[in-house]
């Protein structure tokens, strides 16, 4: 099973991945948090990234499949793809890379989320840095630490209010033809965002299932 978990920024592809690596024994790749390491670790390369990824802008396609396929490779487990791949050659580069490596893409499932909510969920998401739970808060009582374990909670770079409608248009642009690109592959899956993450868990599962 190789799923590419597909939603705009905000839909709960970090949240369900979480979900599914446990319940379905899957390897995560998130190159959101890929990404993100780079940045953190300070190197050439990270500062490079962190001025794109930080304005909510996309990394090249070029650098992006180049580091996907070094993580592919090392991955004998089905695979969660979450924020790959944002642009139809991504999308392209991807099943060319699957074929090469004997595997296939097997489900393309999409969070569905109304264009309302998404600036909503993008401006009240919070990450605790101890135990990496997201949480959406209450903008105007958020906690201070985080109610699973009471560590620090911090907002991502591009997960302010002033960033989500650029991402969200960045998002239309580049990443809405990918739907149209799997639609016509035949694999393509809507499950509804706008429930409980519990419930949005329980439509996958009963996708993943059949
Ligand atoms: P995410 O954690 O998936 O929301 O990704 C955070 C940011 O990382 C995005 O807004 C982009 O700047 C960058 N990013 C993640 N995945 C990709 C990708 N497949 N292609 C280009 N940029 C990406």
């Amino acid at each position: 099973m190789n799923i590419v978990l597909m939603g705009c920024p905000g839909a709960g592809k970090g949240t369900q991945s979480v979900k599914l690596v446990k319940a379905f024994e899957l390897a995560h790749i998130s190159t959101g948090d890929v990404l993100r390491a780079e940045i953190a670790s300070g190197s050439e390369l990270g500062n490079k990234l962190g001025l794109i990824v930080n304005q909510g802008n996309l990394v090249p396609d070029e650098m992006m499949v180049e580091m996907l396929e070094k993580i592919v490779k090392d991955t004998d487990k089905g695979i969660i793809f979450d924020g790959f791949p944002r642009t139809v050659p991504q999308a392209k580069a991807l099943d060319a890379m699957m074929q090469r490596l004997g595997r296939s893409i097997t489900h393309v499932i999409m969070i569905d989320l109304p264009q309302e909510e998404v600036i909503n969920r993008i401006c009240s998401r919070r990450q605790c840095k101890k135990c990496g739970a997201i949480l959406s808060v209450d903008l105007k009582n958020p906690p201070e630490k985080c109610p699973s374990c009471g560590g620090e909670l911090y907002t991502r770079p591009d997960d302010t209010c002033k960033r989500a409608a650029h991402r969200l248009e960045v998002y239309r642009q580049s990443t809405l033809p990918v739907k149209e690109y799997y639609q016509a592959g035949g694999k393509y899956v809507e499950v509804n965002g706008n429930q409980t993450p519990e419930k949005v868990f329980e439509d996958i599962s009963k996708i993943l299932q059949k």
